[in-house]
């Protein structure tokens, strides 16, 4: 389904602890703020 793609790429990311910013899955440190504390988001959104 082109759902279940779209769903997987939208948490393919990490999201910076520090100001929350997405960044790109293979980020090493936020673009935004350079803050290394990134967190990935699979699977988050489900509870
Ligand atoms: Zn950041």
């Amino acid at each position: 389904m082109k759902n279940e793609l779209a769903e997987k790429r939208l948490f393919h990311v990490k999201i910076c602890m520090k100001c929350n910013a997405r960044n790109p899955w293979k980020a090493e440190s936020c673009r935004k703020c350079g803050y290394a504390g990134l967190r990935g988001k699979a699977k988050e959104s489900r509870v």
